[in-house]
């Protein structure tokens, strides 16, 4: 009977963050940008023909491609466009992780790499971040099939500096590295690892339009490398859909990154109210690490995390909970706009004088 069963591929899913329904709410617990996306987004909107859905998009996202590698510097040959870069992750993993040994990735950390890697069969080993929550070089000196970590982290926060990942590139030239660059436009100038690519043809630097990018809905990511890793990515991506990226994604992406002026003020508003926001938190006794990201991890001496999640929900504000070993004293508040800050400190103030 049902023995089928037994031939079902079976897994522990990723959880993400609750998307409520409902108006009113102030919404912290996703890392989307609290701006809409550039000016011109809703403009490509408006001009969009339905007609033309009948056909295919252009598979291979020219103009999307064509705008990313101006913008970032490199040549159309060293680009890869996902269905946001959970996709290019996963299909990076597939991709790349392909070796008996293990992979190697933090333990605190994106939590969809060991879903990843379990779905696929890839061994791993996770290497502890330090007490301060730090990457050590030297976890990653082993011998290993891979190696993937965003920068800046999260839920941390916390961005290593080129250095740390020049040198676990230059021990690593037989597999690839992947730095998942999710926040790096929140991180300042000269952060990103794409820089190094021309020096390593193992490194992939994964990106998104979710973030900073304010597309978290349109679902676009990309990745950067060298000629024949994006070529390795094209291979398994038509292996199994050519067409991931609708005509809607591609203009609306190219549309965002023709925009430079509003994308820099826009990360510049984020990271002028994160600086405002850690001063207000460190006020009411929060301790966190330093965020070069678009939120803030943070943890209060004498209220638990997990009390302050759920009395905040009771106020209409959502922030990221995770009751994980190592972790389960922090909460994960995305950086929103100003009003909606100054909120959150009202009810924390609130929260944190009934508990006391
Ligand atoms: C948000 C996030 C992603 C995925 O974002 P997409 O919306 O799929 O582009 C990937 N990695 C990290 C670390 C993230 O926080």
């Amino acid at each position: 009977m049902n023995h089928w069963r037994d031939n079902v591929r079976t897994m522990v899913p990723y959880v993400p963050g609750e998307q409520p329904q409902e108006g009113g709410i102030i919404k912290l617990n996703t890392n989307e940008n609290p701006y809409p996306p550039a000016p011109g987004v809703a403009e490509a909107i408006r001009n969009m023909d339905a007609d033309r859905l009948r056909l295919y998009p252009d598979p291979s996202s020219t103009a999307l491609k064509r705008a990313l590698a101006d913008r970032y510097g490199v040549g159309e040959d060293q680009i890869f466009i996902g269905v946001g870069s959970d996709d290019v992750l996963s299909m990076s993993f597939l991709t790349f992780f392909n070796s008996k040994k293990p992979i190697l990735f933090p333990d605190i950390t994106y939590s969809f790499y060991d879903v990843w890697a379990d779905l696929y069969r890839i061994p791993y080993l996770v290497r502890p971040l330090t007490g301060d929550f730090r990457l050590r070089r030297e976890d990653y000196y082993i011998v290993n099939g891979g190696i993937v970590f965003p920068n800046p982290n999260a839920p941390t926060g916390l961005c290593e500096g080129l250095d740390l990942i020049e040198d676990i590139l230059a021990h690593n030239p037989d597999v690839v590295v992947i730095v998942d660059e999710a926040y790096i436009d929140f991180a300042g100038r000269g952060k990103s690892a794409a820089v190094l690519i021309p020096k390593y043809e193992n490194l992939l630097v994964v990106q998104t339009f979710s973030k900073s990018r304010s597309l978290a809905g349109m679902r676009i990511g990309f990745a950067m490398g060298s000629p024949a890793l994006i070529a390795a990515l094209n291979d398994v991506r038509n292996s199994f859909n050519s067409y991931t990226m609708s005509r809607a994604a591609q203009e609306i992406g190219t549309a965002s990154v023709l925009d430079e002026t509003y994308f820099q003020e826009t990360a510049a508003k984020v990271i002028r109210t994160r600086e405002q926001a850690k001063k207000d938190l460190a006020e009411l006794g929060f301790v966190f690490p330093d965020s070069s990201s678009n939120f803030i991890f943070a943890s209060h001496p004498r209220v638990p995390a997990k009390v302050l999640f759920q009395e905040l929900k009771q106020r209409h504000i959502y922030v990221r909970y995770f009751d994980k070993p190592r972790i389960n004293h922090y909460l994960r508040i995305t950086i929103g706009t100003d009003e909606q800050m100054a909120a959150l400190k009202k009810a924390l103030a609130e929260i944190i004088a009934e508990q006391a």
